[in-house]
């Protein structure tokens, strides 16, 4: 595993949530989960050709001094952690950059919104409950053991995300489920939202970015050795471009939950 320390970088995008505008800062660029259907691993593996997704992280410390000297310019602000790599996986231990960041955004009146796999984010616990506008998600794709092990090999296990976002919510923490990315037949969809209706404050489903040829590959390849019914199945579902998820969008509009929904997806 390889973390290369930078300064210098331009730590802040800026990405649409329900065509809002949230500027996007990025305290990682790669991640040790190096999920396989991850498109985080495009701009990672164009900066660092030599080195396989998953296996290189750049590290940004300086993000940290950028905000400060820019607060100002952040009120009022949404701000999205994290578009690059999870802001909290395992690196965060060390260098603790989401932390001094969440620190810093803190002290300005600005909303947050921050998406992570790991119970790391609990060690936080301190500075989000001095937040006042944070919304913390929680990423699960599915319940099924065979399927994490099989697509997302080095998350915290289902169960471990679930105790996350019960013990975020339990603090006070305002919580949504992110279920990122929504596989057809693999996510379920409809009974993850019956059974965290009561826990979170809204959903957001998301697709694969089937846009990004590696990203496809990378599930199709999964699929075709260890689902191969599955497989054919997606090829179906690929080829009738998108019908499968506008009947998802029909089910979901006709759905009873009480909490709002975020649908972000694209074929
Ligand atoms: S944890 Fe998130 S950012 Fe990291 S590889 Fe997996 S999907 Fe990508």
């Amino acid at each position: 595993m390889k973390f290369v320390e930078t300064s210098g970088v331009t730590p802040f995008t800026r990405a649409l949530f329900q065509g809002e505008p949230y500027t996007v800062v990025n305290p990682y660029k790669g991640c040790q989960y190096g999920c396989s259907h991850c498109s985080a691993q495009i701009p990672t593996k164009t900066a660092y050709p030599g080195y396989k997704w998953g296996e290189i992280v750049e590290v940004r410390k300086d993000i940290l001094d950028s905000v400060e000297k820019n607060a100002s310019r952040w009120a009022g602000k949404k701000v999205y952690l994290s578009s690059l790599g999870d802001p909290y996986q395992p690196a965060e231990k060390k260098y603790k950059i989401t932390r001094g960041l969440l620190e810093r955004l803190s002290d300005i009146d600005c909303h947050v919104r921050l998406i992570t796999h790991s119970d790391l984010v609990l060690r936080d616990l301190d500075v989000l409950k001095n937040m006042n506008n944070v919304h913390v998600g929680i990423s699960l794709t599915t319940t099924n053991d065979f399927h994490v092990k099989l697509i997302e090999g080095k998350l915290p296990s289902s169960d471990e995300r679930v105790e996350t976002l019960y013990a975020l919510g339990d603090s006070g923490i305002t919580t949504f489920l992110n279920i990122d990315p929504f596989l057809p037949e693999i996510t379920p969809l409809f009974r993850l939202i019956d059974l965290f209706n009561d826990d979170v404050s809204f959903f957001r489903i998301a697709s694969p970015n089937w846009k990004a040829n590696i990203v496809k590959k990378n599930l199709f390849e999964l699929l075709k050795i260890y689902e191969p019914e599955l497989f054919v199945r997606y090829q179906t579902i690929y080829l009738k471009n998108g019908k499968y998820y506008d009947e998802i969008r029909k089910k979901m509009n006709k759905n009873e939950s009480s909490r709002s929904v975020e649908i972000d997806i694209t074929i």
